[in-house]
């Protein structure tokens, strides 16, 4: 029998190196960045909908509130997308059940858009393989191929471009999620202003971090991280030096603000750090909630059908 619907889990992701190139005529920065896949997921169905209903989109989730739930949302552009791609002629249904912090820097619209794709490659049996479903999350974002992927992997041009990365172990995150979001854009303006007069050399991978991942190394990982963009997102909201800071006093093995943030991520030896880090984080009251992952996780994948 046919099935009716299917679930897609998709991770949030952190930015274990982050390089930025100079602004382009294009108004984009060419990008070196090692991703990593945690496991704060999204879960995505997709389903017929109604008869005569076109694309449908809800949401819920303890992160849902204020996801926009019209055409400007990305999993309902993905759908919008894959039905005129493949010319589908029935009615989708969409529920996001979100978890990943909005605009924190972690990819979550994309992670959706992710979901969305493989969801309707398997409902509609469409027989896709990994690459091309890859390349038409590259049209709708470039956080969205890797929200396919999952892993670790090197994103270089935009961040669409995929190498998957040799790495060992896995690691513990705590994860310090803000009230509000950062806008993307914004935190590139922020950086570009940052950088007013200076000559901006084109972005390179962090090989430290490379060799720490291929060693599983978790204390040369922490002290690999790294963020261009952290400054800006800084400048834009002072308070993520506090937070950072926490994690500092706290023995994390490395703190880095997650992408454009204001998601704060630590590394942390064990679960005993782990701990005493999230009671320091909620005591501090410069977080507005504490989250723990691990990672590297999977990407988007069907974790039920009906
Ligand atoms: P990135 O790390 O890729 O820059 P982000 O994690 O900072 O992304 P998102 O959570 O993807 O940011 O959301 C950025 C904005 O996109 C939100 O403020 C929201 O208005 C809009 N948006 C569109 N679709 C979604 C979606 N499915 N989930 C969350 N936000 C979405």
């Amino acid at each position: 029998m046919r099935q009716s619907g299917v679930v897609i889990r998709v991770p949030g992701k952190v930015n274990l190196g982050l390089s930025v190139g100079p602004l382009d005529s294009d108004g984009y920065h060419e990008l070196v960045t090692v991703f990593q896949a945690i496991s704060l997921y999204d879960d995505v169905t997709v389903k017929f909908g109604e008869a005569g209903a076109g694309i449908t989109l809800s949401a819920s989730g303890s992160t849902a509130t204020g996801v926009p739930l019209d055409s400007t949302n990305l999993a309902y552009r993905a759908a919008d997308l894959m039905v005129a791609r493949y010319q589908l002629d029935s009615d989708i249904d969409i529920h996001l059940q979100k978890e990943i912090p909005v605009a924190g820097g972690m990819a979550g619209g994309s992670a959706d858009a992710a979901g969305v794709i493989v969801g309707i490659d398997a409902l509609f049996e469409l027989g896709l393989s990994r690459d091309e479903l890859q390349k038409i999350g590259a049209e709708l974002g470039s956080d969205v191929p890797f929200g396919i992927a999952g892993g670790t992997a090197i994103g270089r041009g935009r961040g669409d471009q995929l190498t998957p990365v040799l790495a060992q172990g896995s690691y513990q995150w705590v994860l310090a999620l803000s009230n509000s979001g950062l806008s993307t854009p914004s935190v590139y303006g922020e950086c570009d202003r940052l950088r007013e007069g200076l000559t901006i050399s084109k972005p390179t991978a962090n090989d430290a971090l490379l060799q720490a991942l291929r060693a599983g190394d978790a204390k040369e990982l922490g002290r690999s991280l790294s963020n261009d963009l952290q400054s800006a997102a800084c400048s834009l909201r002072p308070a993520l030096r506090l937070v950072l800071d926490v994690g500092h006093d706290y023995g994390a093995l490395g703190c880095i603000v997650s992408g454009s943030g204001p998601t704060v991520a630590f590394l942390v030896e064990d679960e005993e750090k782990a701990l005493d880090l999230t009671v320091a984080l909620s005591a501090s009251g410069v977080v507005a909630g504490v989250a723990r992952a691990s990672g590297p996780t999977h990407g988007a994948r069907r974790i039920s059908s009906f």
